[in-house]
Order: structure tokens, then sequence, then C-alpha cells
């Protein structure tokens, strides 16, 4: 009789014990890679679905990369680590949020940002945007005027290994004078009106997004382009709902 020979079942043995470790308790790693692939593809769904608002039937190459690479599940308390692909937004304590990864995609990719550019974000919240956008420009600034969140959020995007990211705990209303002019801005926290200080901190041929609206109000996302002759124009892109920009403007 042929009998299994004791060494080879013992191999099988450790590969099908090694096998159902694998499956039934996923390394972090390999769970979080497959999510975020999956989350990347409902954002191009979405992308292409709101294409006739947005004006771009596609998200640029660059964009899908960065979304692609960043570990948002890094960016959210531990606790909805398991949740961190969901494509929606996700609180990340003191009242405010993570804010959805379409919309981080679209903002990202309505400011055509370029290697090199120096950006000025306004609303660090998590870092997560601050990330996504530091995969894409030179430099990044960021702002954020509640202090615990604006210090975890430099620690952790230091921690990840970011060096072109610069962090600050302020009312990003007044922008960063000693940093700019900006090639791109983008505020992440809805205003009643476009902060003038940051459209005199934006480069002419410079373009900014930035939601407007009051909290209980319809919102819109607005694109606003500076003309090499410094005049402005503004499109509407489409209805969002963000937390309010906060300070005492
Ligand atoms: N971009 C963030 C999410 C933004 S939520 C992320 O990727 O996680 C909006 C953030 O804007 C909140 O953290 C809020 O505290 C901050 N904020 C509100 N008003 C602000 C102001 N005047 N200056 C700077 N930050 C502000």
């Amino acid at each position: 009789m042929n009998r299994p020979n004791n060494k080879i079942m013992k191999h099988r043995f450790a590969l099908g014990a090694f096998l159902f470790f694998c499956f039934a308790f996923p390394s972090q790693g390999v769970g979080f890679d497959a999510a975020r692939r999956s989350m990347v593809d409902e954002v191009l769904s979405d992308a292409a679905e709101t294409s006739s608002y947005s004006g771009s039937s596609a998200l640029s190459p660059a964009v899908v990369a960065a979304l692609e690479k960043v570990e948002r599940h890094r960016f959210v308390p531990a606790t909805l680590a398991s949740v961190a692909y969901l494509n929606r937004p996700l609180p990340i304590g003191h009242g405010q949020t993570i804010s959805q990864p379409f919309i981080v995609a679209l903002m990202t990719d309505l400011m055509k940002v370029n290697k090199g550019d120096r950006v000025l974000e306004i609303g660090t919240g998590s870092g997560y945007q601050a990330a996504v956008l530091a995969e894409i420009a030179g430099a990044v600034y960021t702002i954020e005027i509640i202090e615990p969140l604006g210090k975890e959020a430099g620690e952790r995007l230091k921690s990840l290994g970011y060096r072109n990211v610069e962090t600050l705990v302020g009312d990003g209303y007044y922008g960063w004078p000693d940093a700019a002019p900006f090639d791109a801005i983008m505020v992440t926290a809805a205003a009643s009106h476009v902060p003038p200080p940051l459209l005199k901190q934006l480069k002419p041929g410079g373009r900014m997004v930035v939601p407007l609206g009051t909290q209980f109000m319809t919102q819109y996302l607005m694109l606003i382009e500076k003309q090499q002759d410094g005049t402005l124009t503004t499109h509407q892109i489409l209805p969002v709902r963000f937390v309010p920009l906060t300070g005492g403007h």
C-alpha cells in the first residue's frame, strides 16, 4: 500500500495551517491593500458619474496614484481602521471629520497640481488630504485651528515620512503670508465667503477650491481661478457637505 510519507504529511499540515491563518486572519497590510484598491474603484466610478459637474471626464493619473498609495487607515482613529476604506467621511474627534475619499480626489484633481507646486490647505484635520497633496506637489503648507488635531496630524505626517509638508496651528482664514504665494489653495471647511487673504496669497494663474455656504444650507464646492492679470473666474462644481470654517473673522 502506498502510505504517505510522514515528512510530506507534516509539510502539508504546516502549509495548510499557514494558508488557514492567512485567510482566517489576514495580516492587516494585505486586507487594507485590497480594501484601498476597491475604494479607489468606487472613487473612479463616482468621478465618472459626476463628470458633467466637474467638467473633467476622468481623474488625473497622479491623483489616482496618490489615492492608491496613501494609507487612509493610518489617518483615522484606531477603532475605525476597519472601515477606513469606505468611500465616506469618518469622525476624527473634536467634532471634525476626515473627508469622503471621492471629495478628496475631486478637490485635488480640480487644483491641477503640478510637481514642484507650492500648495496651501486650510483645515489639516487628520492630515489625509495633506498627504494626498504631498504625493503630487512640491511643498504642502497646511493650517489647523484645533490645536490637538493639528499637532497630532503634524506628528503623523512626520512619522509617515512626509518631508514636504509643513503644519501650523492657527486660523487659516488669514492664510500663511510667510510661505505665500501659492500655486493652489484648498479650503476643507465650509466658508460663508472666500477669505480675501487667501485670494491675495494665490499666484496669478493659480487655482483655489473652497466649499461655500453655511452648515445648515446647501454648500457648493467652488473652483476659483486667478488669471494672469489678477481677475478671478468662478465655477460652481457640485453640492457638498463640510464642517464649518471657524475662527474669529
Ligand atoms: N482635510 C481634513 C479634513 C478637514 S475637516 C482631512 O483630510 O482630514 C475640516 C477641518 O478644518 C477641521 O479639522 C477643522 O477644525 C478645521 N478648521 C475649521 N476652521 C478652520 C480655520 N479657520 N483654520 C484652520 N482650520 C480650520
